[in-house]
């Protein structure tokens, strides 16, 4: 079998482009793959259509991990969020080619399911602590046992995770397609935040379980702070509490408490996030499919955090296709160590796209 086609897609049903890939072969079978990389949707799509598409062409769809290392070093340039995502809608091609020439879903060629279905968490949010525990009331009503809960803080309606409250100036950045320079004051933050999850758990009680993302925007010994003040309310982990540049500085916020700790979404290199598995200094990592070069390094992370006692808790908002969320799903289904998915409810118009 050979690969006669390479077709690059970038599609906006809703306002969030994604990017696509069809590999065609010989034999008709063909293998969809994403690359989504919000708001660098055109940079992937480039640098698939104009550089990676011509290197496939008449190779044999079913050498995956020899493909993966061309494409990681046949540019000599490695590595970069850019290049991992468009490696990445390539390896999810492969995958989806093998397994139907298989007959198998590509779970059970990752080595089997280890699990009849897989736990995901959804987001609340609201601008005000009683607007959030309805929204989290309303998913724990739908099913879903896991809440990540966000509210907006006083002064700066609309912010960061939280955003259903009008923001003009967020809807003009959005539709200029321009990233949204909001105002960031992290005190406010800081003092809103535990705050509201002890009025979560007054309201809403111990069975749901609940997370929090500070999106790496805090400091190391503010995220420390935060971590220390969130211990009483159990959460399942706090997400991002820094940013992932220096590896070492989560050992601050580690000693801090004992609330868990998930990193991993703006990461694109195993080698970025190694530091922190081997020093134990996280205990859920979120680096997808999509983002880190696909389902072939995704599952060699996975099996490398599991000596570790560390969990996936795979990256997964709206900004991701269901082509996306399938590959992420195929790895949580076969692998020991999976934690938790992000889940992503899509519109009619996004799954009409891919039907
Ligand atoms: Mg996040």
């Amino acid at each position: 079998m050979k690969i006669t086609d390479v077709r690059v897609y970038v599609t906006s049903p809703v306002k969030q482009p994604f990017v696509l890939v069809k590999i065609v072969t010989d034999s008709g079978i063909y293998g969809v793959g994403e690359g989504s990389k919000n708001g660098r949707e055109l940079a992937v799509a480039s640098l698939l259509e104009n550089h990676i598409a011509p290197m496939l062409i008449g190779r044999d769809p079913g050498a995956i991990e020899d493909i993966w290392k061309l494409l990681y070093r046949g540019a000599y340039w490695r590595g970069g969020p850019i290049q991992m995502s468009a490696i990445a809608a390539i390896d999810m091609a492969l995958w989806d080619i093998k397994g139907k020439v298989a007959g198998l879903p590509v779970y059970s060629l990752l080595g089997g399911p280890t699990r009849k279905g897989i736990l995901t968490y959804y987001h609340a949010s609201g601008n005000t602590f009683e607007e959030v525990a309805e929204d989290v009331r309303k998913h724990y009503e739908q099913g879903f046992k896991v809440i990540r809960a966000q509210v907006a803080v006083e002064g700066h309606p609309g912010g960061y995770g939280a955003g259903r409250g009008p923001n003009p100036e967020r809807d003009k950045a959005q539709e200029e397609q321009l990233p949204y320079e909001g105002v960031w004051e992290p005190e406010p933050y800081l003092q809103s935040v535990a705050p509201l999850f002890a009025y979560l758990r007054e309201q809403v009680g111990w069975d749901v379980q609940l997370l929090h993302d500070a999106h790496g925007r805090l400091t190391p010994i503010q995220a420390a702070r935060l971590a220390k003040d969130l211990e009483p309310y159990k959460l399942m982990f706090l997400e991002d509490p820094i940013g992932p540049e220096n590896p070492q500085s989560m050992q601050i916020v580690r000693n801090a408490s004992t609330t868990p700790i998930a990193i991993g979404e703006v990461i694109s290199s195993i080698h970025q996030i190694l530091p922190m598995i081997i020093s134990e200094t996280i205990d859920y990592m979120r680096c997808s499919p999509i983002h880190i070069g696909g389902i072939t390094p995704a599952r060699k992370l996975a099996a490398l955090a599991e000596p570790f006692n560390i969990k996936t808790a795979f990256h997964g908002p709206r900004d991701i296709s269901p082509i996306g969320d399938a590959a992420a799903v195929h790895v949580d289904m076969s692998i020991e160590n999976f934690g938790i998915q992000e889940w992503g409810q899509q519109s009619d118009e996004v799954k009409a796209m891919i039907t």
